[in-house]
Formats: structure tokens, C-alpha cells, sequence
């Protein structure tokens, strides 16, 4: 007979109300001292681990809180601190103790004057960032700190026994990155040995102190990157499960299936239990059943969706569930993954369509769920029948007819699958210099920009009042882009709080929240809309303001949208249609948008797709299906173009290796991208794709707070002309200015047309 409990991978740690974002910007900034940073975390804690435990659940997570970033706390547990981190234990500044404990930390996840911070990347495919962990053969990973300790003990003394969550070894290893100056074919994973003792060291401790469970997760499994060290998971495997001090261990994977190999070695080893995302990687059933499941072992089931808003589909779950009854002892019903990714508490949206909110569910509503599950299946159906009948009914129509729309359904079957025809451009009409100038879009958000929306949304100005104070911003960024001598111009997005929500809010089939805050990374958070229905445009999204801005100047204004593999990046999007099928409704809408900027006399449009890499599969065989969707939704969005129009897209990276070709198929005019690394390198694997259109290799990294001089720049350029001709080459900084202050900004910006001008001149 299988038992069955019930568990949660993670709960979000920013608070209901971005409790910690306040009290680490109050400590960064001296508002607040150590003591107080450590009792809002404190706090935190203690009110995720009552409310699981009140809710029920029985594997109640601890060590999931984090100040900055869990990937962060693993490296400093672990003794991963790079060279310039290894200041004086005050920490440079006299502090000593837990303030200097705390600043060293907070130095590697921020940067300090002299010592540039742990690179930061995107989490898999989530919206999540990490900073990535320097090693190199020097590093002496060994266990440095406790905070894995101090959580559970801090949760036993609240009499709430947990299950601490550790970040597993091939995963913290894969993840990181070999230090500059680390020879030739060093790789992090050399250093797992090291690294196991460590663990194997901390685990002995958590047995001491009372834990009787330990979850290692290990979510790089579901990648290629993991799926290719069968090797390294035997090792860690037979490693700590050997140990003879020990909780017992769970292997949770999660953001897909993990495949048989790995499944076999797990299987095989003395870890006790495994957890699977059933949601992202609903093969595992196949997967486990084709192993023969896991005898004698714990088996974690995720079948609640840790990644979107919706209600879960209590029956089908229910029959997952109830397949994988007999494939292990312990059936633990769990969430696919930390709830980490949704937001807290739908009990705040009080302002949303009640038919779109009782199909929602965020992380509180998603526990109930999993207790639900639990106890329907330990208990039979019977005990929980009418919470059933409520769930099934909240399920039995996945998409009403109110969200859906037949007008934009028909139009998309008459334009059929094919808008893929590749767009030509007229050639260019020497309208513009060689090495034209111009920027990505956003100019920096001022104190009066972000007053004025606020006064608009508390009522405290009018519609007619907050127009014309956008205008008045626009006219200012109009006269100073012509004063500086760019050659095209933008608006500067004055109007946008966000570059996916101001679409989303203006679009139906998107609600957005109150209060649905996601952490993005560190204290910054986000509020992703949600894509619940058929996407139409009512009206112009962005018409009235872009001609506006072209009626100040004489020179070309360029109109701004968001692509639509990033409208979906950045939202909940509905999962009842393949993405592909909403990608091209998102896409439709834009290609309206086009044409009315066409109508009115806009010659330049750029559609950023600044997460078009993001999306990218985790696995290189489902790679191609998405790029082949994600291209022709951008193609079906600019397609409709005139020739004579410039299309423009903007990516937020420069790693292109598996999205080159992809690129090119976009048939954009100009792409601009980042370029802070090595911008030859690039325009060499562009140019090997077939690339043979513009390309704007941003020519400073507008993430640092620092004005690139006019020598940086154009050796920068001069490097990209070695494999670009200069009718090709944009010149452009690397992404939005919106972050940055005017201070940067003003003489950034005349360096930059300055470095385009000396060369221009030698052509
Ligand atoms: N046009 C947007 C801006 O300038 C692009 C932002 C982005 O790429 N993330 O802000
Ligand atoms: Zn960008």
C-alpha cells in the first residue's frame, strides 16, 4: 500500500507586500542596520512556514528564504567567493559580525566601487535571475557558512518541524562558471569531490539537529547540460547516499522530465526519494513506469504548476495521481516546482472579472490544491466530495465563449499558416548617413514621469492633464536627441510603466493584477499580466503619442511595440492552445498597430524581442519547433510592412549560438542587440548565418552607471567594421535607456554620435 503526503518545492519570499524588497533597500541604503533587516526575514519566514503548515501540508520547506538569491547563498555556503570578494572580515568598512557578513554578501550579488558583481542570468526558462558562481581550480569549496542549519532550527523552534532545501551539487556546479584566468578545459564540475565533502558535512549537521528529510534539487537534469553527466549523478548519488549521518534525501527535479538514464541511476542508488515535474515533463509517467518505478523509495509527484496562474484540473491530476500509485512506497502530491514564479495571494485581487479570477489560482491558493489532492487520494474522493465538485466545476470549461473572440479567430484562418513570405525591403533611399544613429527606445524615467502616472492613477490629475505633461516629456526628448545629432529618434516611452503590461493593459484577452508580484531577481519584482483569452486590439495602442513625437521634428521617429514571443514571456499565459496558436493572436494585433503607424506617416517601427531567447526549449530537440513559431509570429506581425518601411528589432543579448539562423529568419532591417562582450564575434556568427542586413551592436552597456568615452566607442565599431560595411552598421547603446539617469545618459549619447561621425568622416 502507498502512503501519500503532501509538499511544496518553495513558497515566494518577498512577502504579500514586498516586505523584502523594502527592508533590503532600507539596509542598502543605510536606512536600516542588520538587526532589522534580520527580523523582517525572520518574520517572513515564519509566516510562510504557518501558513503551510495551517493549510497542511505535510513536507513543509525551510532554507527557500533568501535575502538575494538561493544560487548566491549555495556559493557563499560553499566558500564560492571569488578573489575580489575576499575582503577584511569587517568587510573594508570597520563593521564587523553580521553587518559584515551581510555587506560581503550583499557586495557579491550588487557590485561595490572596485569589484564588479557575480554576473546574473536567467533561471532555465523562468523570468528568475541568479548569479552565476565564479570557480576556478584555486577555489576551496568547503562548508563556510549555516544558514540551512539556522532555518530549520529557527522553524523547530517554532515547533513547525521542515524539510530544508539545499540547491543539489550537479546543479550549483553546471550552473557555474570557470573564472577568467581558469585554464583550458577546467570546469567547474572538477571541483565536485570538494564539493560533496561539504555536503556531506552539512548534512551530518542537519541529522544532528533533528531534520529528517532533505531536499536536494536538482532541476539541471531536465537539461542537455545535465542529462550529460550520467557520471557526476552516479557519483553524488553514491556519495551522499552512503553517508551513515543523514536525513533522508529526496532528488527533486523539476522544469522537465529527466529521462530514463538519470531516472535508472536514482533508482539504482540508496537516495530515498525522487520528485518529478509532472506539469513540464509529463513523460516522467511513461519515463518512471518503463524503470519500473521506484521500489522502496519516496516519490514526489509535481502535479500542480509552480510556473502559471491557473487552477489545476483536479480530475486529470487526480488520475496522474492515482496512475503512479504502486510505482514507489511514499506518493508525496507536490507542487512541479517553487512557488517561487506565481504570486502570493489571489485573495488580493479583488478588481479582477470574477470568471477569469475563479480559474486562477497563485502560490496560497496552489497549497490548497496540493492538500486537496492529498487528501482526496489518502482519504478517497469521498471525504473531500464537495471541494471536488467546486474545483471540477471551476475547471469543466477551460475557456468560456466571453474569452473568446470569432472576428480575430476568422481573420487568422483566412491569412493562413503561410504570412511567413519573407518581407523585402526597398533599398534604402540615402535618406540616412552610413553608421546611423539611434537609441533602443526608452529615455531615463524621471521623478516627474513616475509622479505623473501615479497622480493619474490616484486621481489626483486628470486624462487631459497627464497627456499633456507626456507631451511636454516628449517635446524635451525630441529637442535633445536633435541637439545631440541622432538621426533616428524615439519618443522615448514616457507613457510606459512597463514594455509588456502597457500593451497587455490596452489589449483584451490580458487582465493585469493588483498585486501579482513575481521576484525578478534581488528586490526587484514584477507584475506579469495574464494572457487569459483571444488577444484583439480595440483601438491604437500607440499612434497618438509616436506621431506626436514625429510632428516635433523633421527627422524620422521610430514607433516602438513589443514582439510577441515577449508579450508572452513576461505574462501568465492562457495553456488551454499550443503557445504558437496565441503567439500569432499577439501578433495579429501588432501587425495592426503597423499599419495604422504606417497610415499615419511613420517610416521606422521596431518590435523588440527581448526575451526571444528566453523561451528557447531547455532541451535542443524541441528547439526548432518554437523557433519556427516564434519567427513566424514575428514575421506575421511586420510582414504586412510597406518595402519602403525600416522594421527594427531589439534583443537583449549577444549569445546567439542557437538562435543565429533564427535571427535572420526574423527579416527584420536592422537588429540591434547587446554587444558587451566581443562584438566581432557576433557580427562573425551573424554573418555566417546569412545575416546580410542591419545590425546594431550596442555600443555601451547601459546596465553600469558610466559614460563610455568616444575612444571606446569607435574602437568598438571599427572592430565591427572589420566584418560589417558601414551602410550596414547601426550604431546604437545596448538596450533602454530608462534605468539610467540623464546625467550618464546626455554625454553617453553625444560620445556615441561623436565616435559615429569621426569614422563616417574617414569613409
Ligand atoms: N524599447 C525598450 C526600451 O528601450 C526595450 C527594452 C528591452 O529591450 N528590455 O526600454
Ligand atoms: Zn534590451
Amino acid at each position: 500500500m502507498t502512503t501519500v503526503s503532501t509538499a511544496v518545492h518553495g513558497y515566494p519570499r518577498i512577502g504579500p507586500d514586498r516586505e523584502l524588497k523594502r527592508a533590503c533597500e532600507d539596509y542598502w541604503a543605510g536606512r536600516a542596520d542588520a538587526d532589522r533587516l534580520d527580523a523582517v526575514g525572520a518574520r517572513l519566514r515564519r509566516s510562510v512556514w504557518e501558513t503551510l503548515r495551517d493549510a497542511g501540508v505535510d513536507h513543509i520547506p525551510s532554507n527557500t528564504f533568501s535575502y538575494y538569491d538561493h544560487v548566491l547563498d549555495t556559493a557563499v555556503l560553499f566558500g564560492a567567493v571569488p578573489p575580489r570578494f575576499a575582503a577584511p572580515a569587517d568587510g573594508g568598512d570597520g563593521r564587523t559580525g553580521r553587518e559584515a557578513e551581510l555587506r560581503h554578501y550583499f557586495a557579491m550579488a550588487r557590485g561595490v566601487p572596485d569589484a564588479p558583481p557575480l554576473e546574473m542570468t536567467k533561471w532555465f526558462d523562468t523570468n528568475y535571475h541568479y548569479l552565476v558562481p565564479e570557480l576556478g581550480p584555486d577555489t576551496r569549496l568547503h562548508l563556510a557558512g549555516g544558514k540551512p542549519l539556522s532555518e530549520y532550527t529557527q522553524a523547530r523552534g517554532l515547533g513547525i518541524e521542515t524539510r530544508p532545501v539545499l540547491l543539489g551539487p550537479l546543479t550549483f556546479l553546471l550552473l557555474a562558471k570557470a573564472a577568467d584566468g581558469a585554464p583550458e578545459g577546467w570546469r567547474p564540475l572538477d571541483l565536485l569531490d570538494d564539493l560533496l565533502a561539504g555536503y556531506a558535512e552539512l548534512l551530518g549537521a542537519l541529522s544532528r539537529a533533528g531534520a529528517r528529510w532533505v531536499q536536494l534539487d536538482e532541476p539541471i537534469l531536465a537539461t542537455d547540460a545535465g542529462r550529460a553527466e550520467p557520471e557526476a549523478l552516479r557519483r553524488i548519488v553514491t556519495r551522499l547516499g552512503d553517508l551513515t549521518e543523514r536525513p533522508r534525501l529526496l532528488v527533486s527535479t523539476y522544469f522537465g522530465s529527466v529521462g530514463r538514464q538519470a531516472l535508472d541511476i536514482l533508482r539504482g542508488s540508496r537516495i530515498d526519494g525522487v520528485g518529478l515535474d509532472l506539469v513540464s515533463g509529463p513523460e516522467s509517467v511513461t519515463e518512471l513506469a518503463a524503470v519500473s518505478g521506484l521500489p522502496g523509495k519516496t516519490l514526489a509527484a509535481g502535479v500542480v504548476d509552480g510556473r502559471n496562474v491557473w487552477r489545476t484540473d483536479i480530475p486529470a491530476a487526480l488520475s496522474t495521481l492515482g496512475s503512479l500509485l504502486g510505482l514507489a512506497d511514499e506518493l508525496v502530491v507536490s507542487t512541479s516546482c517553487s512557488l517561487l514564479h506565481v504570486p502570493i495571494d489571489l485573495a488580493a485581487e479583488t478588481g479582477l472579472d470574477p470568471l477569469l479570477r475563479d480559474r486562477l489560482a497563485f502560490a496560497r491558493q496552489k497549497v490548497d490544491e496540493v492538500v486537496l489532492l492529498g487528501r482526496a487520494l489518502s482519504g478517497g474522493h469521498d471525504a473531500v466530495a464537495g471541494e471536488l465538485a467546486r474545483a471540477r466545476a471551476a475547471t469543466a470549461e477551460r475557456t468560456p465563449a466571453a474569452f473568446r473572440d470569432q472576428r480575430v479567430r476568422a481573420r487568422l484562418d483566412a491569412l493562413g499558416p503561410e504570412p511567413a513570405r519573407r518581407r523585402i525591403a526597398a533599398p534604402d533611399t540615402g535618406a540616412l548617413p552610413p553608421l546611423p544613429t539611434t537609441t533602443i527606445g526608452s529615455f531615463p524615467q524621471t521623478d516627474d514621469v513616475r509622479r505623473a502616472r501615479a497622480d493619474l492613477r490616484a486621481g489626483r490629475i486628470d486624462q487631459a492633464e497627464y497627456e499633456r505633461r507626456m507631451r511636454a516629456e516628449i517635446d524635451r526628448v525630441i529637442a535633445l536627441q536633435e541637439d545631440i545629432g541622432l538621426d533616428v529618434l524615439v519618443h522615448g516611452e514616457p507613457e510606459r510603466n512597463d514594455m509588456v503590461q502597457y500593451f497587455a493593459e490596452q489589449l483584451d484577452g490580458y487582465a493585469v493584477t493588483r498585486a501579482g508580484w513575481v521576484q525578478s531577481y534581488g528586490s526587484r519584482c514584477v507584475r506579469p499580466p495574464i494572457l487569459y483569452g483571444d488577444v484583439h486590439r480595440p483601438a491604437p495602442m500607440t499612434v497618438d503619442w509616436i506621431t506626436y513625437a514625429q510632428s516635433r521634428t523633421g527627422k524620422p521617429v521610430k514607433g516602438m511595440l513589443t514582439g510577441p514571443v515577449t508579450m508572452l514571456a513576461w505574462s501568465f499565459v492562457r495553456d488551454d492552445q499550443p503557445l504558437a496558436e496565441t503567439a500569432r493572436q499577439v501578433a495579429l494585433a501588432l501587425r495592426d498597430e503597423i499599419a495604422d503607424l504606417e497610415r499615419a506617416g511613420i517610416r521606422h517601427v521596431q518590435v523588440d524581442e527581448a526575451a526571444l531567447r528566453e523561451l528557447l526549449p531547455l532541451r535542443a530537440e524541441r528547439r526548432a519547433e518554437y523557433l519556427a513559431w516564434a519567427v513566424g509570429a514575428f514575421r506575421l506581425a511586420t510582414s504586412g510592412a510597406a518595402p519602403s518601411t525600416r522594421i527594427h528589432s531589439h534583443m537583449c543579448y549577444s549569445e546567439f549560438g542557437d538562435i543565429v539562423g533564427a535571427i535572420e529568419a526574423l527579416d527584420a532591417d536592422v537588429t540591434s542587440v547587446e554587444a558587451a562582450r566581443s562584438r566581432m564575434e557576433l557580427v562573425d556568427d551573424l554573418a555566417a548565418a546569412g545575416y546580410a542586413r542591419g545590425i546594431g551592436p550596442g555600443v555601451y552597456d547601459i546596465h553600469a552607471p558610466r559614460v563610455p568615452s568616444v575612444a571606446e566607442i569607435e574602437s568598438g565599431l571599427r572592430a565591427a567594421l572589420r566584418a560589417v560595411p558601414p551602410e550596414r552598421l547601426w550604431v546604437n547603446p545596448d538596450c533602454g535607456l530608462k534605468t539610467r539617469g540623464y546625467a550618464e545618459v546626455e554625454p553617453a549619447l553625444r560620445n556615441m554620435v561623436e565616435a559615429a561621425r569621426r569614422i563616417r568622416a574617414e569613409l
